[in-house]
């Protein structure tokens, strides 16, 4: 069986993907293999990325990675979720925490006992108040959850943000240390075996030649030999999502440190607030058919809160996703693979699926085609459940203050997701075919943070006891209170944890 093994893998692509996939493969698969990373020189990486989900934090522990040093070294800040802001309406605010509501009663999401006290009860708080997240959020606190078993105080998770750029050259260190082999060149050409098709090499622009068994093509958007070589092809979700086009910028850090992201909608898009320990990372995502570039320039500027530390940069993208990750000898990983624009950090996680599922179905050097169709399955079902998820954000608006709104609102969507909004509309329940990323409360936070409140409550919990189910309500609410007001601010947790205090550019 060893005469078959892969004794080489290349990974052409240095950004966040190449060195999010080397570490792993180091540490799997140690001497046995040799791996090397060729990244160029003169072709930047896309230098965005900064907020996560909280399966980062797996991904982390499975390289063995010190918490404490991961936040020193990468600048990290702790996020509980996304702080929505003028999604709906203009002056709407709703918070997107990670595992929200609490535990379930009795087998049904917390949320909908929610919708059935509100419906009697006029003065009930807004659902959020029931959200401990929400309540930390609100309060910039943070403490990670504690105990095991799942109560009021600990129902919630976190993820980081945190500087892409310093979390590659940590992962870099890594990967090196465990003897992965870091060439920069740029590629100009690639040698295929004449029958099989296979890459047999890669050729730097300066002559060098780089022979391997596997390729792992992660040069982002360009998708050099997923694309380049095997022109895989592209499906194109613009029609859905039609933001195409970001500007990003650094801007010094605002006087509070808030654990969380905050996304603001905007006439043509929406913009990112992203707080690390040094600065605070902006962008203006939008689409180039509604508003022009300088006017989105001069609407990220408007929007940005504190000083900006350099001039804006421009991005350009097409959300979709590549029509096969897996093609031969090449798997793509990163942006090379497809690109959802970043409304719910999603980019990230998909890297680090991709890394898992490349580790779960490693290849021989034939490259049995059954692996590859497999991984190309999960791909295909992971961007397209992403995909329905960030959609619902822009089909759920009631804004009609400008075209891009109006043209959201009046958009052919998928069925599954118009299923999604009529079960919710009609009977309050959430049905998730996802069930790895996005929950029901998550969901349910988007529904009910665009003001959608269900025409049916569930009758099973119409029978419940109302006046102890109230009782539940503010006994809950009141502990959340009181748990926070324990809690440390943001800011003095991420200082005891470095040892410095945070410092303003
Ligand atoms: P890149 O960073 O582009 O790296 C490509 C690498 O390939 C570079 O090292 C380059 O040198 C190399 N390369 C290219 N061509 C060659 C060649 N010919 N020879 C040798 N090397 C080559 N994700 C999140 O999870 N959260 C976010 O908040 C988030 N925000 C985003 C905001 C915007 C506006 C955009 C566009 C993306 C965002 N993303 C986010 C996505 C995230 O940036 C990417 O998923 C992540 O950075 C991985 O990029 P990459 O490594 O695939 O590509």
């Amino acid at each position: 069986m060893l005469d078959k093994a892969i004794r080489k893998i290349v990974i052409v692509g240095g950004g966040t993907a190449g060195w999010m996939t080397a570490a792993p493969l180091a540490l799997k698969l140690g001497a046995s293999c040799e791996i090397v990373l060729v990244e160029s020189p003169e072709i930047g990486t896309v230098g965005v990325g900064e907020s996560t989900l909280p399966t980062i934090r797996y991904y982390n522990h499975a390289l063995g990675i010190d918490g404490a040093d991961f936040v020193r070294r990468t600048k990290a800040t702790f996020k509980l979720g996304i702080d929505f802001r003028d999604w709906g309406h203009i002056g709407n605010r709703f918070f997107h925490g990670f595992s929200d509501f609490g535990p379930s009663i009795e087998n049904r999401p917390a949320f909908m006992y929610w919708l059935r006290l509100a419906r009697d009860n006029p003065d009930m708080p807004s659902y959020e108040e029931w959200s401990i997240s929400t309540a930390m959020a609100h309060a910039i606190k943070f403490v990670p959850p504690h105990g095991d078993q799942p109560g009021p105080t600990n129902a919630y998770s976190y993820a980081f943000q945190f500087d892409a750029g310093l979390y590659a050259l940590y992962l870099r260190e890594y990967a090196t240390a465990r003897g992965v082999q870091r060439i920069e060149g740029t590629v100009g050409d690639v040698e295929q075996h004449p029958e099989t098709g296979f890459i047999t090499a890669v050729k730097l622009r300066d002559g060098r030649r780089i022979e391997g068994d596997l390729f792992v093509d992660c040069t982002g958007f360009r998708g050099l030999l997923i694309e380049g070589v095997y022109k895989a092809g592209y499906e194109d979700w613009s029609a859905m999502l039609p933001c195409n086009s970001a500007q990003a910028v650094p801007s010094a850090l605002a006087d509070q440190l808030t654990p969380y992201t905050r996304s603001t909608a905007k006439p043509a898009g929406w913009q990112w607030r992203i707080p690390l320990q040094h600065r605070n990372g902006n962008g203006h995502v939008y689409c180039d058919a509604f508003m022009s570039d300088e006017e989105a320039g001069r609407v990220l500027l408007a929007g940005v809160d504190t000083e900006p530390l350099e001039a804006p940069r421009q991005l350009r993208f097409t959300t979709g996703r590549r029509r096969k990750s897996w093609i031969k000898n090449c798997v793509a990983v990163g942006l090379s693979s497809g690109f959802l624009e970043p409304l719910e950090s999603t980019s990230i996680n998909i890297i680090e699926l991709a890394v898992g599922w490349l580790i779960q179905y490693f290849p021989d050097r034939d490259c049995s085609p059954e692996l590859a169709e497999e991984f190309n399955r999960l791909a295909a079902q992971r961007y397209e459940f992403v995909r329905d998820f960030i959609v619902l954000h822009y089909k759920l608006t009631n804004r009609t203050d400008s075209e891009f709104w109006r043209y959201c609102a009046n958009m052919a969507i998928p069925d599954t997701l118009q299923h999604q909004i009529d079960l919710f509309r009609t009977s309050g329940r959430i049905t998730i075919y996802d069930r790895e990323g996005f929950q029901a409360d998550s969901y349910a936070s988007m529904m009910l943070g665009h003001g959608i409140r269900p025409e049916r409550t569930d009758p099973l919990i119409d029978r419940m006891d109302q006046a102890r189910l109230l009782d539940h309500f503010h006994k809950v609410h009141a502990t959340i209170r009181q748990v926070v007001g324990t809690m440390p601010d943001h800011a003095a947790l991420v200082a005891q944890i470095t040892g410095e205090p945070i410092r303003k550019l």
